[in-house]
């Protein structure tokens, strides 16, 4: 069971201080609740766990995983760096007030525009491809400082879909040829300072990180060994997962930074690797278990099975439908009630794979109640869309009891917006 489940005097969920279902009447549902401390706590536990053992360390923030700028502010004050994988997350970055120094573009499929874009934003660029190295090489400045996102031919997560290393995946160059690419780079006038992977994502099992570090410091070794390049930094990706259903264990961060840091100080000095900058990219694992879903029960039916319907949708957490992900629920009125029953709890989208949880054992659920969707701060709010012409929600942020409002509750309005009619089309 999750251990960190707060309840004040009236039984009620507390999130970061404030009553769930106080929130939830202030601002409606469905509304995302971010706790900050929980970001800045999950955020300096992996620091610590990381720089006691190799001082020169820097986590660069997946932000696809939760661009709201509030968020992004928080973890610009910890020192944290982006990992952008978009132009508009460069934006976003750099409106969040990141140093360009410290956010690294890793594109796929990237057009020369965006290129371009990420040239004059001053930002790194983590090169994906021997396509793009051209394109870029075409366009960028002598002695331009890069990187490449190599594919150890490890791959983990936890879909199909989130396993981003080994023979399927379309990501990054093969470890076969980069030695071949890092010389073409030198001879293309680029500088070469940077080597990175990034496997999959949602990894609770040490076992593939480690399979992939030891293959990433094996290939910066031969590239370094036959180009002579010197390494200024060397990055491990993200994909840090966390606990999802009860039973699931967190990774034990302490334990895994130091096999890790370990294992990179071993083949630093195996390969004569100088003391580069050790980087990681977590997104998941500084949000994920930071924001939860409120969204209310409006219609409580038997048909041929027992459903709780909410006014929220996979247009606004795509995660169950998409990956048939698991979330644990709790009644936010009574979080601490044990199970009375199995219920199928379906969202407002017209289909049938809207549903949040099958069979999900739950307390008494009641038409009105308030239900928190847990572990609804990674690829949540940023997955979301307007599906079936329902507005966005809204995020609040709270700290202490006290709550703000980071993202206002979009309108019909929004629906419309950027939409023109032809002249000819228009009602007369
Ligand atoms: C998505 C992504 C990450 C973060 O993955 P998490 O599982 O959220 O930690 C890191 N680096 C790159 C390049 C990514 O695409």
């Amino acid at each position: 069971m999750f251990s960190d489940i707060e309840v004040n005097d009236k039984g009620h969920l507390v999130i970061g201080g404030a009553d769930a279902v106080e929130l939830a009447e202030e601002y409606g549902t469905p509304l995302y609740v971010i706790d900050e401390m929980r970001i800045r706590e999950n955020y300096r536990r992996l620091h610590r766990a990381f720089s006691r053992n190799y001082s020169d360390f820097q986590v660069f923030y997946a932000c696809k995983a939760n661009t709201n700028l509030a968020v992004m502010r928080i973890l610009e004050e910890e020192g944290s760096g982006i990992d952008a994988v978009s132009p508009g997350e460069i934006y976003i970055a750099l409106m969040a007030g990141f140093d360009p120094e410290r956010i690294l573009y890793t594109g796929n499929n990237v057009r020369d525009d965006e290129l371009q874009f990420a040239l004059e934003a001053g930002v790194r660029i983590n090169i994906d491809s021997r396509s793009q190295l051209l394109r870029l090489a075409e366009m960028a400045p002598e002695g331009l400082e890069v990187s490449f996102r190599v594919n150890p031919l490890v791959g983990a997560g936890h879909h199909e879909h989130c396993i981003t290393g080994g023979e399927m995946s379309k990501f990054g160059i093969m470890e076969s040829e980069a030695p071949e690419v890092y010389s073409l780079a030198l001879d293309l006038g680029l500088k070469p300072v940077g080597i990175h992977a990034h496997i999959g994502s949602g990894i609770l099992d040490p076992e593939p990180f480690m399979l992939a570090v030891e293959s990433l410091m094996d290939i910066a070794g031969r590239v370094h060994g036959e180009t002579g390049i010197e390494f200024e930094f060397i990055d491990f990706g993200g994909g840090l997962g966390i606990p999802y259903t009860p039973d699931e264990e967190p990774l034990d961060i302490d334990e895994f930074a130091s096999r890790i840091t370990g294992l990179f100080k071993d083949k630093l000095s195996d390969y004569g690797l100088g003391r580069p900058v050790m980087c990681l990219e977590p997104g998941r694992y500084i949000v994920g278990d930071a924001s939860y879903l409120l969204t209310r029960v409006n219609t409580v039916k038997e048909s041929y099975r027992k459903f709780a319907g909410v006014d929220a949708g996979f247009n606004t957490l795509l995660r169950p439908a998409m990956y048939g992900s698991y979330h644990h629920i709790l009644v936010a009125d009574r979080p601490l009630a044990g199970p009375s029953g199995k219920i199928d709890i379906a969202g407002n989208v017209c289909e049938s794979g809207d549903l949040f949880a099958r069979d999900r054992p739950m307390s008494e659920v009641n038409e009105g109640d308030i239900l928190a969707i847990m572990n609804a701060g990674a690829y949540s709010f940023s997955m979301a869309s307007q599906y079936n012409s329902r507005p966005r929600p809204a995020e609040v942020l709270v700290r202490d009891g006290d709550a703000e409002v980071v993202r206002r509750r979009e309108t019909f309005a929004d629906l419309l917006a950027g939409q023109v009619v032809p002249a000819r089309l228009l009602k007369r």
